[in-house]
């Protein structure tokens, strides 16, 4: 018999510059603990410059991933991360953590994220080791100096950024 999940939504935001492997374990892990899993894509990244890619092609990306887990969504948003949980009724707010670096930025929009809706739960899985040092900005780097993507990222993430990279 399949495990149960523990219901409800859960969001996973993030600006998925493009989508890395890292990104989608933890999508996978959270579409085994949750009903239902919104991932959110950050149309316009605050703290980040431009994206690549534009929010309908980074959606695409995802979407076409995790069409077979059959209880994830995704799509893009534009207002505060709690809003948009709360338009989706998601009780949690789904993070991955790679390093201590990760956890002081993570640490300050829990504390931010929390006084807005303390309805709303953060929880945090921990990258899976083979992923640890994987993250969107290091796979653009890679790319454009030609160093070698394969199963860090989709095979269609991977032709497109050689194609953008190339421009
Ligand atoms: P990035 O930091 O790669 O630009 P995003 O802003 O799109 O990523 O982050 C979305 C979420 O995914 C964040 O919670 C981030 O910590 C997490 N994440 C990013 N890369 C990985 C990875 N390789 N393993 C686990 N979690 C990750």
């Amino acid at each position: 018999m399949p495990a149960e999940r523990n219901g409800g939504t859960a969001v996973c935001p993030g600006s998925y510059d493009p989508v890395t492997n890292g990104h989608l374990d933890i999508i996978g892990r959270a579409s085994n603990v949750f009903d239902h899993v919104v991932v959110g894509v950050v149309n316009q990244p605050v703290r980040k410059q431009k994206t690549l890619f534009d929010a309908s092609e980074r959606v695409a990306f995802i979407a076409e991933q995790v069409a077979e887990y059959g209880n994830v969504q995704v799509k893009p948003f534009d207002t505060l991360l709690v809003d948009f949980a709360r338009e989706h009724g998601a009780k949690a707010i789904v993070k991955g953590l790679r390093a201590i670096s990760d956890f002081e930025y993570e640490f300050e929009m829990n504390q931010l994220n929390r006084k807005m809706a303390p309805d709303i739960e953060s929880i945090y899985f921990m990258a899976a080791p083979e992923y640890s040092f994987l993250s969107s900005s290091g796979i653009k780097e890679l790319a454009m100096f030609g160093g070698d993507i394969s199963g860090l990222v989709p095979d269609r993430v991977a032709a497109r950024l050689q194609e953008e990279l190339k421009r």
